[in-house]
């Protein structure tokens, strides 16, 4: 994420806090300085900030540590002033693993919250002087047992896609398919986002903020699994392009805007000796086009780094693929043998064609799924 500082790695997971963290420390700061706080309860409200904090962070971890027992990567946690954010490879989609992954982040604030209980117990008076907004070394881990309760039951609200929603969508996917259950989790989600936003004018800018992100995360999240549902099925060798134009390391950038200008394909693959050596997008060739001018060889500014798709591989992971990397264009093979190109836009195409055909009503996709090739993808 941009406009991140790295925190170094937990458990092999990079950990980033986004600079508007700062925003939040200053605020707190501001607010206690105004209403006339001493320097030592404003020290105690910069800890607690902190401390709630690493209590997230906890929760992310919980999240992530669950996936991983589902052999699902996280690429990072970031720690923004409204949350956590987790980026796991993928969400699963067993409703079980799913419920479990979702779970583990509240479960970690609950187990944090009985901790704490232990602790506060020991010190009974410690409740009397409870007080959200005034802060000292008596209330602190009272004030943090509550924070960790409100945590874990804020975040199970169902409102998709936050971990009650998704808890809810694992449990709909057991009754019914899950582009289904996520409609429907979805919908839900944003009911409810709209009505974070509505309190949120009055009382609190941060569930503002908060049901604004439900909303477009509900959004984005429903419309990705329903794309994804429509590519079941469905592989790479059923929408690649057999019919394309290439070029070879030693040609000049004017022969590639050539290429551009004079068809459809906005990418290329270099080849030479029957070899792919690389690709070239029209981003790149416009970036090179503007350092080195027209006369620059091909081989010198292609990507060279690419990866080669097989013909039987499932569409919906590479449409996955094509969303997370900035890949244009990827050679298509099979039994080693070159066939074909494939291109987000390719993608695009087969699903605006696939939509039309569902909404047409006849309910009959364009091409018959060919089942010996479709698999769930649990990447
Ligand atoms: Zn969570």
């Amino acid at each position: 994420m941009k406009w991140s500082l790295s925190l170094g790695k937990v458990s092999g997971i990079q950990v980033y806090i986004h600079w508007t963290f700062l925003i939040l420390v200053g605020w707190i700061v501001f607010q206690n300085v105004a209403s006339g706080q001493t320097t030592d309860q404003i020290l105690w409200s910069v800890a607690f900030l902190f401390a709630i904090f690493l209590c997230v962070f906890l929760h992310e971890l919980g999240h992530a540590l669950a996936a991983r027992r589902y052999n699902i990567k996280t690429r990072d946690i970031t720690m923004l002033p409204i949350g956590g954010l987790a980026r796991l490879e993928s969400i699963p989609e067993d409703p079980k693993q799913e419920l479990v992954v979702a779970l583990a982040g509240p479960a970690v604030n609950l187990v944090i919250a009985s901790l704490l209980w232990l602790l506060v117990t020991l010190d009974p008076g410690s409740a009397e002087s409870f007080d959200m907004m005034t802060m000292d070394s008596r209330s602190f881990f009272y004030t943090l047992m509550v924070a960790n309760l409100i945590l874990a039951l804020f975040n199970l609200i169902p409102a998709f896609p936050m971990d009650g929603g998704r808890v809810l969508r694992a449990l709909l996917s057991f009754q019914m398919p899950r582009p289904k259950a996520t409609r429907i989790a979805a919908s839900i989600g944003q009911f409810l986002a709209i009505g974070f936003v509505f309190i949120g004018l009055f009382y609190n800018p941060f569930l503002l903020l908060i049901g604004f992100f439900i909303f477009l995360g509900a959004q984005a999240e429903s419309n990705f699994t329903q794309t994804r549902s429509l590519l079941q099925g469905y592989s790479v060798e059923d929408v690649l392009m057999t019919r394309y134009r290439t070029l070879e390391p030693d040609d000049k950038i004017e022969k590639a805007v050539d290429l551009l200008l004079d068809g459809q394909s906005t990418a290329f693959l270099v080849i030479s000796d029957g070899v792919v050596r690389g690709s070239l997008s029209r981003q790149e060739m416009i970036k090179a086009l503007a350092n080195y001018g027209k006369n620059a060889r091909v081989g010198d500014v292609m990507r060279t780094e690419i990866r080669q798709l097989s013909a039987d591989e499932p569409l919906e992971k590479v449409y996955t693929y094509f969303q997370e990397h900035r890949d244009a264009l990827l050679p298509v093979v099979k039994q080693g043998q070159l066939i074909g190109v494939l291109d987000k836009e390719n993608i695009h195409e087969f699903i605006m064609v696939q939509n039309a055909m569902g909404n047409a009503g006849n309910g009959l996709p364009y091409l018959s799924r060919n089942n010996g090739t479709s698999k769930q993808t649990t990447v």
